[in-house]
């Protein structure tokens, strides 16, 4: 099962631009707001974190 966004809960595509806040959600780049996420622990394609974070497939 694909993760989705933690905003808009829309399944994440490889090549989408995310974020990955304190407490491992991810979400789109766009819909991330800091009123209402957890500060940023890094961020780039939802490919590439996967690659870093083996807890992500
Ligand atoms: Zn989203």
């Amino acid at each position: 099962m694909r993760i989705h966004c933690g905003v808009c809960e829309i399944e994440l595509n490889y090549d989408d631009y995310v974020f990955l806040d304190e407490i491992n959600t991810l979400t789109h780049q766009n819909c991330y707001s800091l009123e209402t996420n957890f500060p940023i622990k890094d961020l780039g394609t939802y490919e590439q974190l996967t690659k870093v974070y083996c807890f992500i497939k």
